[in-house]
C-alpha cells in the first residue's frame, strides 16, 4: 500500500468512527502490545503474536499522526532519530575509549 493510500484509509477511518473512538483504540491496542511484551519476558508469547501487536499499535500511531499533523509528526520523528543517532555515536565513542 502506498503512503497516499494509507493516508486516505486512515482519514476514512477517522471520518467514519471519529477521533474519540480511534483514541480509545490507541489505548486498547497499546494495552495489548504491553501485555504481549510483558508475556514475552516470561516466554509466554510467540514472536508472531508480538509482531501482530506491534503492527496494531503502529497502524494506530500512523492514524493519530494523520489526525494531529503528518508533516509535523514526520519532522519531529526525523529530529528525534537524528538525536538518537548522535547519542549512539557519543556512547560508542565513550565506551570504545574505556
Ligand atoms: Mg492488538
Amino acid at each position: 500500500m502506498t503512503d497516499t493510500e494509507k493516508v486516505l484509509l486512515y482519514t476514512n477511518a477517522l471520518d467514519s468512527w471519529g477521533i474519540e473512538a480511534q483514541v480509545a483504540m490507541v489505548m486498547e491496542e497499546t494495552g495489548e502490545m504491553l501485555s504481549a511484551l510483558a508475556k514475552a519476558r516470561r516466554g509466554r508469547v510467540t514472536k508472531d503474536e508480538i509482531i501482530t501487536e506491534l503492527v496494531d499499535v503502529s497502524i494506530m500511531m500512523e492514524q493519530m499522526a494523520v489526525y494531529f499533523g503528518l508533516d509535523e509528526f514526520r519532522e519531529e520523528k526525523d529530529h528525534k532519530l537524528s538525536r538518537l543517532k548522535e547519542r549512539l555515536k557519543e556512547w560508542k565513542e565513550k565506551h570504545n575509549n574505556e
